[in-house]
């Protein structure tokens, strides 16, 4: 067997490894931005909130209060009334999103799940798992889901409930489809029977924070919406949140006597750690949430002006902090981390995106594509 070395010396050079990823790293919208140095002692012991967060297990060594109030205060951001509401700390975005359109189903066994063709490709796979009919609906050229396709779609299938995985940011372009106009087709329509579940994954811990930004409530006719907590919370492992309207999960809950919880989650043994996590950055962060998604959209906002003097094709939703633009060499791609789709790139700017870094990259880019320097200290001053 070849010798790899030492555990210790392995250990080291995995760090070291991360460490140098952790400079170099711009294209996934992951905050690296976090310390929770204080939470280390938990560390030591195996926290479980198998079941449900509202229901008490016997499995006593967990941090279910503190979901609880993690939930609480994403149901606060969302407008969800106290006794209406139901969730879970998830595993990250995509059991989110499965447990959403999970509950859609069991609400309309016999929906069809309408969804753009720039979702998540968590949205295709669950579809699959949960053997749901599925219509992709086309997208603009922004990102958004296309309304006239959507109604045409929908009016092939006069008979069939309408179950839509509406895009709250999607991932490569940060487009965000319109709930005001998908309720709009629906309605006219005369569909009654509508579910309609958020993926939120990133923006749903920036529109709330941000004046004008397009409203996320459940004041609006929505039932679920999936958030990941490590990508603008930032935790050292993934976790997400689900909330939903307490009536949808009532439909899946059944009691399990061997935990003495409700089975209405779609992991049994849940860490408690990722919860804790959730709650902790809350508790320090929550007043600070609002300038930290500000100054990351100002940051994108000043690289598309870069971008845009340098002569390099570029596009920015509104209220994204997702710049896209001209795919650069797979050089610059392996080093800075940065997703690509065919002909297009992008760099999400998180709490960690610095100008600093961002001038490194672009300084690369520029060298590269031959692009004078200028533009880049013209932005600065
Ligand atoms: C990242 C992302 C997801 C999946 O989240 P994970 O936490 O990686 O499972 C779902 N939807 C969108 C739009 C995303 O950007």
């Amino acid at each position: 067997m070849q010798d790899r070395g030492s555990v210790q010396a392995r250990l080291q050079a995995l760090l070291e490894h991360i460490r140098e990823t952790n400079e170099h790293f711009l294209g996934y919208p992951c905050n690296t931005d976090f310390n929770y140095d204080e939470l280390t002692p938990f560390l030591h012991y195996h926290i479980n909130n198998i079941g449900d967060p509202f229901v008490d297990s016997n499995y006593r060594c967990n941090t279910r209060e503190q979901e609880r109030e993690v939930l609480d205060y994403f149901a606060g951001l969302y407008h969800l009334p106290k006794g209406d509401e139901w969730g879970y700390v998830t595993s990250g975005g995509t059991e989110g999103n499965m447990c959403g359109l999970f509950l859609a189903r069991e609400t309309y066994p016999k929906g069809t799940l309408y969804f753009s063709e720039e979702s998540h490709y968590s949205i295709f796979k669950i579809a699959k798992v949960l053997r749901m009919e599925y219509v992709v609906i086309r997208t603009e050229d922004d990102g958004t889901m296309d309304m006239e396709d959507l109604d045409q779609k929908i009016r092939e299938r006069p008979n069939s409930p309408v179950i839509v995985n509406v895009n709250i940011g999607t991932t490569m372009k940060g487009a965000i489809d319109s709930i005001d106009d998908i309720v709009s087709v629906i309605k006219k329509n005369n569909i009654a029977n509508v579910y309609l579940h958020c993926d939120a994954a990133l923006f749903g811990m920036i529109l709330p924070f941000i004046k004008n930004a397009p409203t996320l409530s459940f004041n609006q006719p929505i039932s679920s919406i999936a958030i990941s907590g490590h990508k603008f919370i930032g935790s050292p492992i993934p976790c997400g949140i689900l909330l939903a309207r307490k009536v949808c999960a009532d439909r899946i809950a059944h009691p399990v006597e061997y935990v003495h919880s409700m089975d209405t989650t779609i992991s049994g043994s849940r860490s408690g750690y990722g919860a804790l996590l959730l709650w902790y950055a809350i508790e320090k962060r929550r007043h600070q949430f609002a300038l930290e998604a500000q100054n990351c959209l100002d940051r994108a906002e000043w690289l598309m002006q870069v971008f845009q003097k340098a002569g390099i094709p570029c596009f920015k939703n509104p209220f994204s902090p997702i710049v896209v633009f001209k795919r650069p060499s797979d050089k610059l791609i392996q080093k800075w981390e940065i997703a690509v789709q065919r002909d297009w790139a992008h760099i999400i700017i998180m709490q960690h995106t610095s100008i600093e870094k961002l001038q490194k990259f672009l300084e690369e880019l520029f060298i590269e594509q031959k692009i004078p320097l200028h533009p880049l200290q013209s932005a600065v001053s």
